[in-house]
């Protein structure tokens, strides 16, 4: 079975990937590889900072990987919190106080459509390639839900009744902007075989 770095620290992440392309790839993290590294994120599109982590772990290891980013843009607040999604509260902020500031910030609002965009950079033998994943709903009025990660209890998807965070995480990934760009990854991934 071919075999993937994904370039990530966070546990909710690697978990959904590896769901998403656990019977096709065998996925490592970091701490697989015993690398205990902070993954600089400090560019000012989302597109940037998935380049900008794959390339910080190619460059350390050499073996093929892949990095994602993603942005909560909520239509109301012009696109906020946008690429600044992870600290959005401040630096250091927990995934609670993020979504305390949209709920504050959406006080009184009802027009609440927003989308999570990610951007996965794979780089494979050296060659870069990029895949998008989008998915719309609305920012609900209060916190539902305890699975999931980040924004997740206050992401409606359009058409469904769950938010993230109540959903059983094949549901979320068979819709969610990381699952959709994984998708599109895995489909690449296998024409190259
Ligand atoms: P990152 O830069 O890709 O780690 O994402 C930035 C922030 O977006 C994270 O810290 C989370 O707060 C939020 N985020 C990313 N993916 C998801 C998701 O699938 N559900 C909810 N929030 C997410």
């Amino acid at each position: 079975m071919p075999t993937l770095l994904f370039a990530t620290n966070n546990a909710h992440k690697l978990q959904e990937v590896r769901e998403i392309l656990g019977n096709d790839f065998r996925i490592n993290s970091l701490r697989d590889i015993n690398l205990d590294v902070d993954i600089p994120e400090t560019q000012e599109t989302i597109q940037g900072n998935a380049i900008q982590k794959a390339r910080f772990i190619y460059d350390r290891t050499g073996e093929n990987c892949f990095a994602d980013d993603t942005g909560l843009e909520i239509e109301s607040l012009d696109g906020r919190p946008g690429v600044y999604s992870a600290r959005y509260a401040g630096e250091g902020c927990s995934f609670d106080d993020n979504i305390d500031k949209i709920l504050g910030e959406l006080s009184g609002i009802t027009e609440r459509k927003a989308c999570f965009r990610c951007v996965i950079c794979l780089i494979m033998d050296g060659k870069e390639l990029l895949f998008e994943g989008r998915i719309d709903g609305i920012i609900t009025e209060k916190r539902s839900g305890s699975d999931g990660f980040g924004y997740d209890p206050v992401f409606l998807p359009d058409g469904h009744r769950q938010t993230f965070a109540e959903m059983p995480p094949y549901l979320k990934n068979g819709i969610s902007h990381r699952g959709r760009a994984v998708e599109k990854m895995r489909k690449y991934l296998a024409g190259t075989e």
